[in-house]
C-alpha cells in the first residue's frame, strides 16, 4: 500500500460550479494525512488499541437533495440515538434532527457541521455533518480535516451532479477514503448502474458495486450482498428488522457477473487479491472483504452501496460497510506544525500516548453558552485538566466534557486520541489547537490568507446594533477568513471575505439568525497599494494658535520591502542623537502606520513598505505626540507620489472544464477578462483550462460560463497572489476614486 503524502498549505479555494447559481468558498487547507498499514502504534497491544479500532469518524457528503439528511436521520434511528423518524421538511413540523439551525430547516440544506455520536455493533461512530452547500467550504474543509472517512451520497435518478463533483474533489484533496451510497432506488427512473458508470467517468472513481438491488423503483425490495452472497430484506414499520435470505434464483447470473466485476476491480489495485484471482483460487467472503478494506483505506477503490433511505432500505448494510471498509483513527496519520520550529511538520503518533494535541474545529452558540467541538489527535483530555490554546497562549481548565448528539449531550470524564468531544465555556476560535503545554503544535497554519473582497454593511435600525455586533463577533471567531473593520473615512462597518457569496451568506445569517436587517454596499475587490521606489521625506508640522503650539519635524525615506518579506510594514528609527526625543518615536511610527492604512491612489492599504527615520527636530514647549503623529502622516503623503505607487489586485488561479466544442469560446472569454492561460489539457471529451485571472474581472463568471457552455462547463478558483494592475486599469481606478471623492465633498 503506497502511503499518500500531501504537504500542508494554506490556500483559499473557491469552488464554483456553473450548474448552481454561483458557489464560492474559501478554504484553509488542513493537515494532510498519510495512510500506512504499518503504523508503529499498532505494534503494541495496549488498552486503547481495541477502543481505537472500534472507532470511526465519518462524514456524509452529497449534492443537495440527494438524501443526506434523510440518510443521517435513519442512521441515528437504527443506532438508537433517536427513537422516531421525522421526515425532512416533514408535515409533523419537527424536521430531521441534524438540521439544528433555523436557516437549514427552512432551506432544507445543512450549512453548518455538527458532530454526532452513535454506536453500531459495538463500534463508536462519530458523524461529522459536512455542509451540503459548497458555498461554505470553510466548514466543509474543517469537517474534512477531522474525519477519517466519508460516505458520498449519490441520487440514483439525478446521478453525478455538479456538487457531487465538487465535494468528491474536496474529499480527494484531503485524502479522505470513501464509500459511495446510491440512494433513492425506489424512485421512478432509478438506475444505479448508470450512476456507477457516471462515477467512474465523471469522478474518475475506481469503483464497483458491493451490492445488487432486488427490484427497482416501486418494486425495490432489498439487496444482494456480493461479498457475503446473501439477500437482505428490511422488515418492520421502519425497516429495522434486517432479514438475511438466500439469493433469489433468478438473480444468480447477475450476481455472479457483478461479483466477478467487483473482484476484478479490486484485484487491479490489490496484489494479494490479484494473486488469488489470477490463480483461479476460490475467493472467500473474508478475503474479499479484507481486500476491499485495504484498497478503500488506501484510496485506490470506492465500494458502492445502494438503497433507499426514505423507504428504510439499505441503511444498516451501509453502516456495516462503514465499519468494514473505512479506516479507524490509527490507520490515518496526521501531522501538526511545530510553532517553535517555524511550522515544521511533526507526525503525530495518533495514539493516547503522548502529549495532548486537539483541534477546535467548530464552535456553536448553544443554550448553555459556547460549545467547542474538539478532535483529539494525540493524548488524552480529562475533565478538570489544564490545557493551553497554542494560538492565543491562554491556559484554561476543562470545565465540562461532553459527547454530542445534535442538540443533546452526554457528560464524560475523559476522551482519547481519535475521539471527537465538545467542551463548554472555553474561549477560543475555530481552528485553534489545544495541547497540554509541553509542545507548541498547531493543526493548521497560523498564516491565514488575506480576504479578497469587502462590502460596507450597516443595520437598518439603530436599535439592532447590539445584535449586529454580536453576530459579527461570532462569525469572526468561527471563520478566520471573515474579517470586520471600519472604513476610516466613512466610518462604515466593512466586512471582508473570500468572495461575493461568502459575504452574502453572512449577510443572510445576520438576518435570519440574529433578526437584523442590514443595508449592504456593492462588493469591492480588496486592492492594495505599494511603492516601487525609494523616496525621501522632510516635513515640518508647525502650528501656532493662541496657547501651546504644535511643532514636529521628521526626515527620512520610504522604500519597498525586499521581495519575499514576511512583514508588510516596517518602521526603523535611525536617528543618532536626540534630534527627536525618544518618547515621540512611537507617535511617529503610529502616524506612518495610520497613513499607510489608506494610500492616496485609491484609498486602499499600502503594503510591503519600509519607513526609515533619519532625522527630525523638536521644540522644547510646542512638541507633542500629536504634533509628531501629524507630521508623520503629512510626510507620508508628501513623498508618496515620488515613491511611484502602484495598485495591486488579487489574481485568481482559475481551473475550468468544458466540453471541447466550447474551448474556443471559453478561452476567448478568459482573454477578454484579461486572464492569462497557463494550461490546456484534454480530459476525455473535455478541455481543462488553467488560467490566472484578476478577481475584479470574475464578477458574474458563473452565469456567463453557464450560458457559454449550455450549462456543461464548471470551474473552481482560488487566490493566487496580489499583482500590479496594468497602467490603464490603474488610471481608471484612480479616476473613479477621485470622481467619487469629489462627489462626496460637493
Ligand atoms: P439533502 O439535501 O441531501 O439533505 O436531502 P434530504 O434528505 O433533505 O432529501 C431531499 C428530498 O429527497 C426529501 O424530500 C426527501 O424526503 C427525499 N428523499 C430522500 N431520500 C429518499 C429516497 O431514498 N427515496 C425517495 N423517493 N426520496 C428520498
Amino acid at each position: 500500500m503506497a502511503p499518500s503524502v500531501r504537504s500542508p498549505a494554506v490556500r483559499m479555494l473557491y469552488t464554483l460550479s456553473s450548474a448552481l447559481k454561483t458557489t464560492s468558498s474559501p478554504l484553509l487547507t488542513g493537515q494532510r494525512r498519510t495512510f500506512s498499514a504499518g503504523n508503529p502504534a499498532r505494534v503494541e497491544a495496549t488498552w486503547w488499541k481495541e477502543s481505537m479500532e472500534r472507532l470511526r469518524n465519518i462524514g456524509i457528503s452529497a449534492h443537495i437533495d440527494s438524501g443526506k439528511t434523510t440518510l443521517t436521520e435513519r442512521i441515528l434511528y437504527y443506532t438508537g440515538r433517536i427513537h422516531e423518524i421525522h421526515e425532512v421538511r416533514g408535515r409533523d413540523g419537527v424536521g430531521a434532527k441534524m438540521d439544528s439551525m433555523d436557516l437549514e430547516r427552512e432551506k432544507g440544506i445543512t450549512i453548518q457541521s455538527a458532530a454526532t455520536y452513535c454506536t453500531w455493533k459495538d463500534y463508536q461512530v462519530n458523524i461529522i455533518d459536512t455542509p451540503g452547500h459548497v458555498d461554505f467550504t470553510i466548514e466543509v474543509e474543517r469537517a474534512l480535516r477531522v474525519l477519517d472517512g466519508a460516505i458520498l451520497v449519490l441520487c440514483s435518478v439525478g446521478g453525478v451532479q455538479s456538487q457531487s463533483i465538487t465535494v468528491d474533489r474536496q474529499m480527494r484533496r484531503y485524502d479522505v477514503p470513501r464509500v459511495a451510497f446510491i440512494n433513492k432506488l425506489d424512485r421512478m427512473g432509478a438506475d444505479p448502474w448508470k450512476v456507477l458508470s457516471q462515477a467512474r467517468s465523471k469522478l474518475r472513481h475506481h469503483s464497483a458495486a458491493v451490492q445488487v438491488p432486488i427490484g427497482l423503483e416501486d418494486d425495490f425490495q432489498g439487496l444482494v450482498d456480493l461479498v457475503r452472497l446473501k439477500a437482505y430484506y428490511f422488515h418492520g414499520s421502519n425497516g429495522e428488522k434486517v432479514v438475511a435470505e438466500e439469493i433469489p434464483a433468478n438473480m444468480e447470473a447477475l450476481v455472479a457477473e457483478k461479483r466477478r466485476e467487483l473482484i476484478e476491480m479490486v484485484s487491479e489495485v490489490d496484489d494479494k487479491l490479484a494473486e488469488a484471482f489470477l490463480n483461479d483460487e476460490p475467493i472467500s467472503s473474508a478475503s474479499l472483504e479484507e481486500a476491499i478494506r485495504r484498497a478503500t483505506v488506501a484510496q485506490k477503490f470506492i465500494p458502492v452501496f445502494m438503497g433507499s433511505a426514505f423507504k428504510n432500505k439499505g441503511v444498516q448494510p451501509l453502516l456495516d460497510g462503514v465499519l468494514s471498509y473505512l479506516p479507524c483513527p490509527t490507520e490515518v496519520s496526521n501531522y501538526a506544525l511545530d510553532q517553535n520550529k517555524n511550522e515544521e511538520k511533526v507526525t503525530l503518533s495518533g495514539t493516547p500516548v503522548g502529549p495532548l494535541v486537539a483541534l477546535a474545529f467548530k464552535l456553536e452558540e448553544g443554550r448553555f453558552g459556547q460549545l467547542t467541538y474538539l478532535r483529539i489527535y494525540e493524548g488524552v483530555i480529562r475533565k478538570g485538566d489544564f490545557i493551553i490554546n497554542v494560538n492565543t497562549g491562554k491556559k484554561i481548565k476543562v470545565p465540562r466534557l461532553v459527547r454530542m448528539h445534535s442538540n443533546e449531550m452526554e457528560d464524560i470524564q475523559e476522551a482519547h486520541a481519535g475521539q471527537i468531544v465538545a467542551v463548554f465555556g472555553v474561549d477560543c476560535a475555530s481552528g485553534d489547537t489545544f495541547t497540554d503545554g509541553s509542545v507548541r503544535y498547531t493543526m493548521t497554519s497560523m498564516n491565514v490568507p488575506e480576504p479578497v473582497m469587502s462590502l460596507a454593511i450597516s443595520p437598518v435600525s439603530k436599535d439592532s446594533g447590539g445584535q449586529f455586533s454580536k453576530a459579527l463577533n461570532r462569525f469572526q471567531r468561527e471563520d478566520p477568513t471573515f474579517r470586520v473593520g471600519l472604513d476610516a473615512e466613512s466610518g462604515q462597518t466593512i466586512i471582508s471575505g473570500m468572495g461575493e457569496l461568502h459575504l452574502d451568506i453572512y449577510v443572510e445569517r445576520i438576518r435570519r439568525e440574529y433578526k437584523v436587517d442590514a443595508t449592504v454596499g456593492r462588493p469591492r475587490v480588496n486592492f492594495r497599494e505599494t511603492v516601487t521606489k525609494r523616496a525621501e521625506f522632510d516635513y515640518l508640522h508647525k502650528k501656532q494658535t493662541g496657547g501651546q503650539g504644535q511643532y514636529g519635524r521628521v526626515c527620512g525615506y520610504v522604500e519597498p520591502l525586499p521581495e519575499g518579506s514576511t512583514t508588510k510594514f516596517e518602521f526603523e528609527n535611525m536617528i543618532v542623537g536626540q534630534a527627536v526625543p525618544s518618547n515621540f518615536i512611537p507617535a511617529i511610527e503610529k502616524g506612518f502606520k495610520e497613513a499607510a492604512n489608506s494610500g492616496s491612489l485609491i484609498g486602499h492599504p499600502v503594503e510591503n513598505i519600509r519607513i526609515v527615520l533619519t532625522d527630525g527636530a523638536a521644540h522644547a514647549v510646542d512638541s507633542s505626540e500629536l504634533a509628531f503623529k501629524l507630521a508623520a502622516i503629512y510626510a507620508f503623503r508628501q513623498c508618496y507620489t515620488a515613491a511611484k505607487p502602484v495598485i495591486l489586485e488579487p489574481v485568481m488561479l482559475v481551473e475550468l472544464k468544458a466540453p471541447t466544442e466550447f474551448q474556443g469560446t471559453v478561452t476567448g472569454d478568459i482573454n477578454k477578462r484579461k486572464g492569462v492561460i497557463v494550461g490546456n489539457d484534454q480530459d476525455g471529451d473535455d478541455s481543462v483550462i488553467t488560467a490566472h485571472v484578476p478577481l475584479n474581472n470574475m464578477f458574474g463568471y458563473s452565469t456567463s460560463l453557464r450560458s457559454m457552455t449550455q450549462g456543461k462547463g464548471e470551474f473552481t478558483m482560488e487566490y493566487k497572489e496580489h499583482s500590479p494592475v496594468s497602467q490603464d486599469v490603474q488610471l481608471q481606478l484612480v479616476n473613479t476614486y477621485k470622481a467619487n471623492k469629489a462627489a462626496e465633498n460637493s
